[in-house]
């Protein structure tokens, strides 16, 4: 590695990671990786591995690795049932959850295969029901059936549904653990982890860093707020809820843009735990993106409840109230935004309602389990998805690469989208984002 560290290295608390805290940093590296959650981590791990003899760092600008989607969801590894045949979403999330249980096999991070049933209430879903179970097929979805209302009732006593999809092969496991250890991987292999490093400029370097004899052998300069400076020959960003800012200080277009969408979830009281075993999800509705509020295990076994989809008035904003000036009038500025919301008002408040009143939200899962109460049920934790959307309203479902142009252009490549469910996904995305990486860059 060719530079100065200014930092001493230090153990990022509750990580477990050795990281380097940042105080004005000036560092030379063959590919510097934006983003430490669980997109970038897997394909920093992916790239080290593939290219031991390059130099590698990864720069994160919170305090600690994986803090946001990564370690905001719900948590479930998913089977690949939803995506359309032959789709990316569809291959990766397949390939990608046998990848993350043999991943948590060989470095002991515990999961639980504890299977998901996808319940029809009413008749007119029944039909949807099935149309799932031959796209599960064709996803090459192992063990995929069909369960009537006596079925569904052994596997969830408590579960009420006409039928019933049973995917014994979805589990939950803690996904920001296994993020955690695609970093320990990647260090172990040599890479360098910097936190505290907010990305705010990538651009071409008008010259060699201060007191180098190594000319332009790193052209590429990537540079945060406080001064640091961290020299690179290629640069890859996946920065989640702000992966269309990035994609904007090189100089590419901002859209797609990111819009965030907080989730709300509930969670079961310890002593009604004994309602739920495994995940319930309800038949998803086709006009919209999310799969629906679920009932969902945990691994300290805690039971979540959601989450539903309301529009965030701050990316990274977990809290009801938490507000950014600047996220707010990007979001109401943007005509896609305004497009989405005129097409789906009803939905949109609906949402709203549910999210301030829980005693809405518990009605709509008391059809999946009807001796649910309110009472049984507190306030819990939310997330924020990064939800891309074109300037027409529409919701971009597939990956988005970018690089733009010029020189700049040539070196760099972003991960515009990483769709749910990237979690279940990453090992297979960052086996694709290093092809892709490797194909521009001929690493
Ligand atoms: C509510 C919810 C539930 C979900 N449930 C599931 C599930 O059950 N199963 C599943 O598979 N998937 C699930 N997902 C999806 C999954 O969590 C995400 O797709 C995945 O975590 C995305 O990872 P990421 O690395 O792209 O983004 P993130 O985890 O958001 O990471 C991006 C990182 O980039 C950093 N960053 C951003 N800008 C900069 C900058 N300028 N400089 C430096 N660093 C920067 C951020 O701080 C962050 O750490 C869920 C998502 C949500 C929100």
């Amino acid at each position: 590695m060719a530079g100065i560290l200014s930092a001493a290295r230090s153990r990022a608390a509750g990580t477990g990671l050795k990281v380097t805290a940042v105080r004005q940093i000036h560092s030379s590296h063959d590919v510097a990786v934006v983003g430490g959650g669980i997109v970038g981590l897997a394909t920093a791990r992916e790239l080290i591995l593939r290219h031991p003899a390059l130099s590698f760092v990864l720069l994160e600008k919170e305090k600690e690795l994986a803090l946001h989607q990564s370690g905001h969801n719900s948590g479930v590894v998913h089977s690949g049932i939803y995506y359309t045949p032959g789709s990316l979403k569809a291959r990766l999330c397949v390939r990608g959850a046998t990848l993350a249980y043999d991943f948590c096999d060989k470095k002991g991070i515990p999961y639980k295969k504890c299977g998901k049933l996808i319940v029809a209430v009413e008749q007119e879903e029944v039909p949807r029901m099935r149309a799932l179970y031959e796209r599960g097929l064709q996803n090459n979805v192992r063990d995929l059936r069909i369960i009537d209302a006596k079925g569904i009732r052994e596997r969830e006593p408590y579960c009420r549904g006409i039928a019933a999809l049973d995917s014994p092969h979805t589990g939950i496991v803690d996904w920001r653990k296994v993020a955690l250890r695609f970093g320990k991987d990647f260090e172990e292999a040599g890479g360098a982890v910097l936190t505290e490093f907010e990305v705010n400029n990538i651009s071409v370097a008008s010259e060699s860093p201060a007191g180098s004899s190594e000319g332009m052998k790193h052209p590429i300069a990537v540079r945060d707020a406080q001064g640091s400076e961290v020299r690179c020959r290629y640069v890859l960003t996946c920065g989640g809820l702000h992966s269309d800012r990035l994609s904007q200080i090189s100089g590419c277009s901002r859209e797609p843009r990111i819009v965030p969408f907080r989730g709300d979830y509930l969670v079961l009281k310890p002593e009604k735990r004994y309602l739920v075993k495994g995940n319930i999800y309800p038949i998803p509705d086709p006009r919209f993106p999310f799969l629906g509020v679920h009932f969902t295990p945990r691994m300290d076994g805690s039971v979540w409840l959601g989450p539903n989809a309301v529009l965030a008035f701050k990316r990274e904003g977990y809290n009801v109230y938490d507000f950014s000036a600047q996220d707010f009038a990007d979001a109401l500025s943007f005509r896609g935004l305004q497009k989405l919301v005129l097409k789906n008002v009803a939905y949109g408040l609906g949402e709203m309602y549910r999210g301030v009143f829980t005693g809405a939200q518990v009605k709509i899962l008391q059809k999946y389990i009807p001796e649910l109460q309110q009472s049984d049920v507190l306030r819990g934790p939310a997330g924020v998805r990064a939800q891309a959307l074109d300037r027409h309203g529409n919701l971009v479902d597939d990956f988005v690469f970018d690089g733009g142009v010029g020189e700049v252009g040539s070196r760099v490549l972003h991960v515009r989208n990483a769709p749910s469910p990237a979690a279940t996904s990453s090992l297979a995305i960052a086996e694709m984002i290093a092809d892709e990486a490797e194909s521009r860059f001929s690493l």
